[in-house]
């Protein structure tokens, strides 16, 4: 094979036409460091896609490494089902000490299977059963998994038609700014619960992100996050935050939704949990919640002891605020960065969209946003994007990069958006 062909035949030929990512970004990749991944062929790429989410600290941390090699080498236990272990009680206890004290949240830690999809079955399911209610509200352009419990609380309508069946007991209210005529969703929210004409029962739960992930990087504001939190409360309502794409520091601290002051009943954690890329989910409960009977809900994957040890290993990230601080450091400077290319390329009628290092740029002109992702890869970037209509390119550089990887990014995004609108195109 000669230095630059791409031979991915095997895959057409072999592996599923369901596989989407390999569409977008057609190479085959063989390693990668930090911010950086490099194809077969030895091309290398800045990665502003982090595993969508799942690798807030970039490939193949050093110190997670370290740790995971020397578990394995001491013959730790890899799969115990829920079983006791060293490394699940070394976690507990660290995130205990290092994540939940310190924010003064008081939660139990349920390990339901290993994906984000997973969490969010187990909170739904724990929410009907604490309240003996049938009904979820969820929010437009919410995105949530794909088995049949979470589609059922997903906006997005090929996903949700994919569910073959209909998708019940579930109510789609409107997300912040989605009728953005000034009416205030939330008031609307409101009347639909406490008139008996609409139609609308009481819900079990309410469950959100506080940033749009896959739904187009909507931030919803902090009082909007509060005042659902008040609405849960008035009407003894539980609030599930799906933290599986916004926690972990996307956004610039550990919990997306610490900012805005609010303590939902649940939170779904997954994706970036493990800090390497390895399956792992959790799912916070508040304690008096907590009224599963054992094995009421279970599975073969949870509490993957791999995965405990280098999410304890990440743990080390948050000992103090220092991390964060930085994060929102960059997420600044990411955020100018981004206004100054809506600014100078008008073309592009962008506008920024998002909250920390979870933000990107939506723009009106159809297909844009793609061609742009496509345009970036070509020239050594990867991104993708976000949206009903794939309106928004987001950029989700690594949480740790440093500012030499933003820069070497920035300036492949800025040459790809020059090249589109600026460049007569050759066809
Ligand atoms: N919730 C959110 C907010 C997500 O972004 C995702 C994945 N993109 C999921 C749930 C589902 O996670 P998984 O793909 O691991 O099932």
């Amino acid at each position: 094979m000669d230095n630059n062909s791409v031979d991915l035949k095997l895959f057409e030929e072999l592996e599923s036409e369901v596989r989407s990512y390999c569409r977008s970004f057609p190479v085959v990749f063989d390693k990668a460091k930090g911010y950086k991944l490099w194809d077969e062929n030895g091309k290398e790429y800045i990665d502003f896609f982090s595993g969508a989410g799942a690798l807030n600290y970039g490939h193949n941390d050093e110190k997670m490494k370290s740790a995971l090699i020397e578990y394995i080498s001491g013959d730790g236990i890899t799969h115990s089902l829920d079983m006791a272990s060293i490394a699940k009680r070394n976690f507990i206890r660290k995130f205990k000490d290092t994540i939940l004290e310190p924010r003064d949240y008081d939660y139990k830690m349920m390990f339901p299977g290993p994906t984000g999809t997973n969490t969010v079955e187990s909170a739904l399911k724990l929410a009907r059963k604490v309240t003996g209610r049938t009904d979820i509200i969820s929010f437009t352009n919410g995105f949530h998994g794909m088995t049949i419990g979470s589609l059922s609380v997903t906006g997005n309508a090929v996903k949700r038609k994919g569910a073959g069946i209909p998708l019940q007991n579930t109510v789609t209210m409107p997300y912040d700014s989605f009728v953005d005529n000034g009416t205030d969703s939330l008031d609307y929210l409101e009347r639909f619960l406490e008139d008996n004409g609409s139609g609308v029962e009481t819900p079990a739960a309410m469950i959100f992100e506080t940033v749009q992930g896959e739904g187009g990087i909507n931030a919803a504001s902090y009082e909007w996050m509060k005042k659902i939190e008040e609405i849960c409360k008035k009407w003894d309502i539980l609030l599930i935050i799906d933290d599986v794409q916004a926690g972990v520091g996307r956004t610039g601290t550990f919990f997306s939704f610490e900012p805005a002051g609010i303590k939902p009943d649940i939170v779904c954690m997954s994706k970036s949990l493990s800090g390497y890329g390895l399956p792992l989910a959790i799912t916070l409960i508040r304690p008096d919640l907590d009224i599963w009977t054992p094995g009421e809900h279970n599975g073969t994957f949870r509490g993957f002891n791999h995965a405990f040890i280098t999410a304890t290993a990440a743990l080390d990230y948050w000992k103090d605020e220092t991390f964060e601080k930085k994060i929102q450091e960059k997420a600044r400077t990411v955020q100018e960065f981004l206004i100054n290319l809506t600014d100078k390329y008008p073309e592009i009628e962008g506008e920024v969209c998002g909250r920390g290092l979870m933000i990107g740029i939506e723009t009106k002109k159809e297909t844009l946003a793609e061609k742009i992702a496509a345009e970036a890869f070509k020239r050594g970037l990867i991104m993708e994007t976000s949206g009903p209509n794939d309106e928004v390119f987001k950029l989700f550089p690594p949480i740790n990069i440093d500012m030499e990887g933003l820069e070497k990014g920035f300036e492949i995004i800025e040459a790809s958006v020059r090249h589109l609108v600026k460049e007569p195109v050759h066809n």
